[in-house]
């Protein structure tokens, strides 16, 4: 089976692919594999023998599930951490500090990779930075004008060569050049005015002679993946077209040996790129149908090309309704020279396999289709497409049923959620005027100058991981564990009266995760067993499912704060995720606007706020780190996205009375495009990372008007390494140059729940030590 009307002169597309599989495993072997390596449980070999085999039964189930053995439907996309490190691998091109890594072979073998991935005593690892609009995070090359390029690993044809051996011609996948410099950051020593985009000729040349080795090997498509070409970035739209030109008319000259390529343009709509993209000399693109649209009819230089339609959402766990699909396919004809059908994005975002999941409710089973459910939907589009729907009457008529099912099933409408949400005014979204609420909040609390706090989160100790464990297991009763974690609330709220801090947490002991927890609670959700996903690295998340309307039936966190308030005569801070977070981290549904879901979420929050508040708590915190996560990729797309993400915070928090004082985290210093959002979210503090950045991020606040309480991270808790005191008063005094004292709140970066206490305990310490200093002098 091959795409219908594929021209002549190039070996056929084939007709049903995916971009991408997991490639952690479905039990994650991978994650475990790697892990024990780094344990030095196991050696390299061992190592590269658990990953050849995991290679080998990816490559058997997709055969099994319909994709071809011998045409390249099959995709070759392992990684034993990340693509882009791979691609820089690939290339040679890493930072000096790494340069001792490189063998005499010129290769750098598994240790010297994972030691760039992860760093190693004094040396930095690369920096880690989030995909597209995704959760998964890559390292970001770093490139300057002296930066090493040249051809430095074959593990692309290795990988090719040993499926090939088994019996399946696969199709390998690389970052593609382009979007492999614009994901780069200049190297810290490159001069004024360097763009890694300089290097792209060097960058090209490298692909162009890994592509004869991919076709000496015997391949017959190579998948180059662009997705920078869907994103506006800071480099220029027509610069990078001009890039995409001149890499693509590289690879693609006449003579050059190569496989037939592939260029992917997933999580998002090509737009502008269109007419650049369908000029160049490749044989296919893949583009995401699902956030992006089809290209315009007649579009020079698509005549020739195959058309790979990424109608199968790859980044979300919905069964597709194969009827609408194969509409939209069969509308798609005639635009290019040939059609073939496939996943939007990569599958690596969604778990393996539906089946494993037994302990869900099977009528909930029904709506979903994760990584083997979504191959299969791509092989039956790809049927029908081509042997018309009769050929696949049943599998379409089950995907109807399926969906029409959902539409109807109890609590995916909930009219009592839907009245409270078609009922908001814009009298919901707002506060009373800041400068009233300070004054309250500061005649209730009564805090210092420079009050000082935490982010929330205490470290997770081993006892209350074997706890939770025994808990999940059975094996300790629910009073028992309630009882363990009460007991861990009250050490922790004595340890902070100890240290000497001004407004308390409860420490979080009692969850597993900052959104799994409320996704427990909360109606309209569900938690899988097995649904891993990768974030980086060997790390998985398990995101729950966002299905149905979303409330919330009784009180989750107040039992909890009251009773670590009741320890105390200190304030203790109210602790909850906020809306655009809890979705960020959950697969969430497809068949509402993502508004109304973040307004359900905001209500739900805004009831808890209101029992917090009527419990007797003074301070609440709700958590927002992944506000700029979900940013749409074009800037046009942003101000809807910020309009309703920010209302559902707002709505969510604007329900107490003056005098509760609202705060909330940001995990980053960088907000770009969000910062003017940052002061719309009108909570009375923001706490932020900013002990890395030297509190860069306050002039950045000042100069779009940021006014509220400000609480810029002084100790950075990526690091088991313990600040002194000296240190911490430096950037106080540094912050304390750049904004009033009197909004300025002294915290840690984030939450401390990775660390362990022997450094928690002495940086606390340390933070209120300087904070007194400082409190002296200004
Ligand atoms: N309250 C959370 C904690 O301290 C915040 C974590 C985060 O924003 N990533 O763990
Ligand atoms: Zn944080």
């Amino acid at each position: 089976m091959t795409a219908t009307g594929q021209p002549s002169t190039t070996p056929a597309f084939p007709a049903a692919t995916i971009l991408g599989y997991p490639r952690i495993g479905p039990r994650r072997e991978l994650k475990r594999a790697v892990e024990a390596f780094w344990a030095g449980k196991t050696d390299a070999a061992t190592l590269e023998q658990s990953a050849a085999d995991l290679r080998r039964r990816t490559r058997e189930r997709l055969a099994e599930l319909g994709l071809g053995r011998d045409d390249a439907a099959i995709p070759s996309a392992h990684s034993f951490y990340d693509q882009v490190l791979d691609a820089a691998v690939t290339l040679g091109a890493i930072p000096d500090r790494f340069a001792d890594l490189v063998g005499a072979d010129g290769e750098i073998d598994l240790a010297g990779y994972f030691t760039i991935a992860r760093g190693e005593g004094q040396r930095a690892p690369l920096e880690m930075t989030k995909w597209f609009d995704s959760n998964y995070h890559y390292l970001v090359p770093e490139i300057g004008p002296d930066t090493p390029i040249r051809l430095a690993s074959r593990r692309a044809v290795t990988e090719f060569t040993e499926a090939l051996a088994d019996g399946v011609l696969t199709r390998p996948v690389l970052v593609g050049p382009v979007t492999f410099l614009l994901l780069s950051k200049p190297a810290s020593d490159a001069p004024a005015g360097f763009s890694p985009l300089d290097r792209l000729a060097e960058v090209t040349s490298v692909y162009a002679e890994l592509l004869a080795e991919l076709a000496a090997a015997g391949a017959t498509w190579v998948q180059l993946d662009e997705p920078a070409l869907v994103a506006d970035g800071d480099v220029p739209a027509d610069v990078v077209h001009r890039a995409v030109t001149e890499t693509y008319a590289t690879l693609t000259a006449d003579g050059a040996a190569r496989p037939a390529i592939l260029l992917a343009a997933p999580y998002g709509d090509l737009g502008a790129a269109w007419p650049t993209v369908a000029a160049t000399g490749v044989e296919a693109v893949a583009i995401d149908l699902v956030k992006g649209s089809a290209p315009a009819a007649g579009l020079a230089g698509l005549e020739t090309k195959t058309l790979v339609a990424g109608v199968v959402d790859g980044h979300n766990i919905w069964r597709a309704d194969l009827a609408g699909k194969l509409d939209q396919l069969e509308a798609l004809t005639g635009t290019a020279g040939a059609l073939a059908v496939a996943t939007s994005t990569s599958l690596f975002h969604v778990p393996h396999d539906v089946a494993d999941e037994t302990a869900l409710d099977p009528r909930l089973v029904s709506w979903l289709a994760f990584a083997d459910q979504k191959v299969t939907e791509v092989v039956t589009l790809a049927t029908g497409l081509g042997s018309g729907r009769d050929a696949v009457a049943d599998a379409l008529a089950t995907a109807t049923a399926a969906l029409a099912d959902r539409a109807q099933a109890p609590g995916v409408a909930e009219p009592a959620v839907r009245e409270r949400t078609a009922g908001l005014t814009d009298h919901d979204f707002h506060r009373g005027s800041h400068e009233s609420r300070k004054a309250a909040q500061q005649q209730r609390l009564g805090l210092p100058l420079l009050p000082t706090t935490t982010i929330g989160s205490f470290p997770q100790t081993s006892d209350i991981r074997v706890a939770r464990a025994a808990h999940a297991r059975g094996e300790l009763s629910t009073e028992a564990y309630e009882e363990a974690m009460r007991a861990e609330i009250a050490r922790v709220v004595a340890l902070q009266e100890e240290i000497g801090l001004d407004v308390l947490v409860h420490g979080e002991a009692e969850r597993n995760d900052m959104v799994q927890y409320f996704a427990e609670l909360l109606d309209g959700f569900a938690v899988t067993q097995h649904g891993w996903v990768q974030s980086y690295g060997s790390r998985c998340t398990r995101p729950s499912i966002l299905w149905g309307d979303v409330s919330r039936p009784e009180p989750m966190t107040v039992r909890w704060t009251t009773y670590a308030q009741s320890l105390t005569p200190k304030p203790v801070k109210g602790m909850l995720t906020g809306p655009v977070t809890i979705m960020a981290w959950s697969f969430v549904r497809d068949d509402v606007p993502l508004g109304e879901t973040a307004n359900q979420i905001g209500l739900a929050l805004r009831d808890e706020l209101a029992d917090l508040e009527a419990a007797g708590v003074a301070v609440i915190q709700v958590d927002e780190p992944a506000l700029r996560e979900l940013l749409p990729l074009r800037k046009a797309d942003q101000p809807a996205y910020l309009d309703w993400s920010v209302k559902s915070f707002t709505l969510a928090t604007s329900g107490v009375r003056p005098d509760t004082q609202v705060h909330t985290h940001l995990c980053y210093s960088e907000f770009g495009e969000v910062i003017s959002a940052i002061d719309a979210l009108d909570a009375d503090v923001t706490s932020i990372e900013a002990a890395r950045s030297r509190m860069e991020i306050l002039p950045e606040l000042t100069r779009v008007g940021f006014s509220r309480g400000v609480g810029p991270g002084v100790y950075d808790i990526h690091s088991p390494r313990v600040p002194d005191t000296a240190e911490i008063t430096e950037l106080l005094e540094l912050a304390v140059g750049s904004v009033d004292p009197d909004v300025l709140w002294v915290n840690p970066d984030c939450g401390l729940k990775t660390r362990g206490y022997a450094e928690t305990t002495p940086s606390l310490e340390h933070l209120v030590a300087a904070a007194r200093e400082v409190r002296e002098r200004v």
